[in-house]
């Protein structure tokens, strides 16, 4: 389904490497694929944006421990959530981290004053908001308008040039060092790198110059999400201040709890409890599924613990590895108290030929059949 590169291959990391390890591999490429070093190379920029991809999905540790256990398809893109558009200036922004305050562009590719490795634009926070799925939006799949209020700038805020670092965002500094001088380029801490400040905004307005505004988006759940899972959708979360991009919102699904119904991974559960009598003869019956009631039909001699399936009635697994199924585990009701009519009719039954337990031949019970299924 997903045609992307596996995340620790790009990066050329064991699936264990340390944090250390993913950042140090990602520096290497980035300063190996950087435009600046490969104008006009679009293989290059490809893998520029390929590595911090990777890299940014490897370094937060909630996204990690998705890509871990879903693969692309957790992360988005191929889930039909946003993600694989990584745009340059969410690489740029990266940056600020991964190379700590040194901006190592700055000196390597004589950069500062050229935009880019220079003024910065700051990634606003991520919101999280929660969402409660039925079963059935979880199986199928479901788009969710939901509200919230995010952080934009408000109306009318005004800028100047930063006077401590003349509107670049970055200051130099020449330091000597055992290969000769060499100029490094750090965040000017008065902008934070933004190359602007504030002159005058509406006093609504923060001390960033925003405010908070409803906003209202719909968002696309893939079927398979279980309850726990969290999602993120780039670009609706609170916006950076002074024209930065936004950030994430992060969703964590819910789940809404069904009567009848429990989940176990992709396999959906029903107890079903039969009469003896039921279970003795044979019976149709009806059982709820996520997608309403199924009839089955209930063989004569049925034994407690068996366990019925329902092919494909139950979650498709977020990566396309199949889908689930419902589990009928057959219970039988024996009555708490009875007449002395329905006593006398037992004793009879006590005595006759089938009702006494034979050892060889009643079927295995329950957990020997669950063996089975996992
Ligand atoms: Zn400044």
């Amino acid at each position: 389904m997903s045609n992307k590169r596996d995340f620790y291959d790009i990066l050329g990391v064991s699936r264990n490497a340390s944090a250390e390890e993913i950042k140090k591999a990602y520096r290497k490429l980035a300063i190996k694929y950087h435009p600046d070093k490969n104008p006009g190379d679009k293989e290059a920029e490809e893998q520029f944006k390929e590595a911090a991809e990777a890299y940014d999905v490897l370094s937060t540790p909630e996204k990690k421990q998705r890509y871990d256990q879903y693969g692309h398809a957790g992360m988005g893109g191929a889930s039909g959530f946003q993600g694989g558009g990584f745009s340059m200036d969410d690489i740029f922004s990266q940056f600020g981290d991964i190379f700590g305050d040194e901006n190592f562009f700055g000196s390597f590719f004589g950069g500062g004053n050229g935009g880019r490795g220079g003024n910065r634009r700051p990634v606003g926070s991520a919101i999280r908001i929660k969402i409660k799925l039925t079963l059935a939006e979880m199986r199928n799949g479901v788009e969710k308008k939901v509200k919230y209020r995010r952080l934009v700038e408000a109306k009318g805020v005004q800028y100047t040039d930063c006077r401590n670092c003349g509107g670049s965002g970055t200051m130099r500094r020449v330091t000597n060092t055992f290969l000769g001088q060499m100029a490094t380029t750090t965040t000017c801490n008065v902008c934070q790198g933004m190359g602007k400040v504030i002159s005058s905004k509406p006093k609504e307005a923060n001390d960033f110059g925003q405010i908070a505004e409803d906003f209202e988006t719909t968002i696309k759940i893939p079927g398979g999400v279980a309850d726990g899972m969290q999602l993120s959708v780039n670009g609706k979360g609170n916006y950076g201040p002074g024209g930065g991009i936004a950030g994430d919102l992060v969703v964590l699904i819910e789940e809404v709890e069904h009567e009848e119904l429990t989940r176990d991974g992709k396999n959906v559960i029903y107890q079903l409890w039969l009469s003896f009598p039921e279970a003795a003869m044979g019976a149709q019956v009806e059982v709820p599924t996520i997608e309403g009631r199924a009839k089955i039909k209930i063989d004569h001699g049925t034994q407690p613990g068996k366990v019925l399936r329902l092919k494909g009635k139950g979650f498709p697994d977020l990566n396309g590895y199949g889908t689930g199924d419902q589990l009928i585990v057959i219970n039988v009701f024996i009555p708490h108290k009875l007449t002395s009519e329905e006593r006398e009719m037992l004793l009879k039954l006590q005595e006759s030929k089938h009702f006494k337990p034979d050892e060889k031949n009643h079927e295995t019970g329950f957990f020997d059949k669950m063996k089975d299924f996992f």
